[in-house]
């Protein structure tokens, strides 16, 4: 039988070291260091704040800051906080013939410990039929099947502030929203979105991101990989489409090319032009809409009569890419 010896009690060994030179540090359990970021001061505001993170992974060790986002092995993260003790934990490891920590940083998994934030909150499937939210989303169209994925919470705010202190520093007009809740593949909660049932409401949508999570991608967790992906501007309008994401806001951050982004029927809008001209040249393959479709967006689409399955043909003619998908851009917002 091959004994393989553990290489990480150097890496501790050396966390242990600089303990001394880090602000406000303590181990908050085995495989877990807590202190202020070196790299960014962390937070000016409150010297109490700790937001630098070792932590380890398959027996290695990494640095993430939750304030700048800055991520790296332990390696290099020593070498940049202290050029002279990471020359002593260099010639230690040669000694020890270790080759080098692996250059790409497993993802940090914060998620779990925000699974239970929803527990309190009612889902749309268990409110009366007479209830608002519930008739809301009724005179919208949305798929009954999904009034157990959507949540309605009567002080959107103050009930933010418990998961993120602070987050609102007013609770003026905190009204009752509609709670849409992202999650990764693994089911983890990522984030949310506050949807207002008052149309005159200034802010339509507040999204929230939680604590570590880098990408706020909606529907992730029922999404085939196999099948044709289709990616919508809406979380309430990806819930029409088969196989479908949202995206939370014009941003496409981790959205792999595969995915065919279907944006909201707005030719006027500059910002979606624009994303969608980038899109392109990315390399994604875009929806643009016919001038036979008068709606601004799926659920509208929905709303005048169309079934799933005239919008999935709709979509599906009019996908284009590359030099044909520039064409149809340049076509699609002169008229
Ligand atoms: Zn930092």
């Amino acid at each position: 039988m091959e004994i393989k010896v553990s290489s990480s009690y150097i890496d501790v060994k050396y966390i242990n070291l600089i303990s001394t030179s880090l602000e406000k540090f303590k181990q908050n359990h085995t495989n877990l260091w807590n202190f202020r970021c070196p790299i960014c001061g962390d937070s000016q505001k409150n010297q109490n704040k700790r937001r630098g993170f070792i932590y380890e992974k398959a027996n290695k060790y990494f640095y993430r800051c939750h304030n700048c986002d800055y991520g790296t092995s332990f390696n290099k993260f020593l070498e940049k906080v202290n050029p002279s003790l990471h020359k002593e934990y260099i010639t230690e490891r040669y000694k020890e013939k270790q080759s080098e920590p692996t250059s790409i940083i497993p993802k940090f998994n914060f998620t779990p410990k925000f699974n239970h934030v929803l527990q309190g909150l009612s889902t749309i499937d268990s409110l009366s039929d007479k209830h608002p939210a519930k008739f809301y989303l009724r005179k919208r169209k949305i798929p009954e099947k999904y009034f157990n994925k959507l949540y309605y919470c009567t002080k959107f705010k103050e009930w933010t502030n418990k998961i993120i202190p602070n987050k609102f520093q007013s609770l003026k007009q905190d009204t009752p929203r509609l709670v849409i809740p992202f999650f990764d593949g693994d089911n983890n909660i990522i984030g949310y979105q506050g949807r207002s049932f008052d149309p005159k409401d200034q802010c339509k949508y507040i999204t929230i991101k939680l604590q570590g999570v880098d990408n706020l991608i909606y529907g992730q967790e029922r999404i085939n990989n196999n099948k044709t992906q289709y990616c919508v501007e809406g979380p309430l309008d990806s819930l029409f489409l088969p196989n479908c994401l949202a995206i939370a806001g014009l941003n496409f951050k981790g959205l792999t090319v595969k995915n065919v982004i279907v944006l909201d029927n707005e030719k006027r809008n500059k910002q979606i032009k624009e994303a969608l001209h980038k899109l392109i040249m990315t390399g994604y393959s875009v929806c643009i809409w016919p001038d036979n479709i008068k709606e601004k967006d799926i659920n509208d689409m929905i709303m005048s009569g169309k079934t799933t399955g005239d919008i999935v043909d709709v979509i599906d003619n009019n996908t284009y890419s590359g030099l044909h998908a520039d064409f149809q851009l340049s076509r699609w917002s002169k008229c």
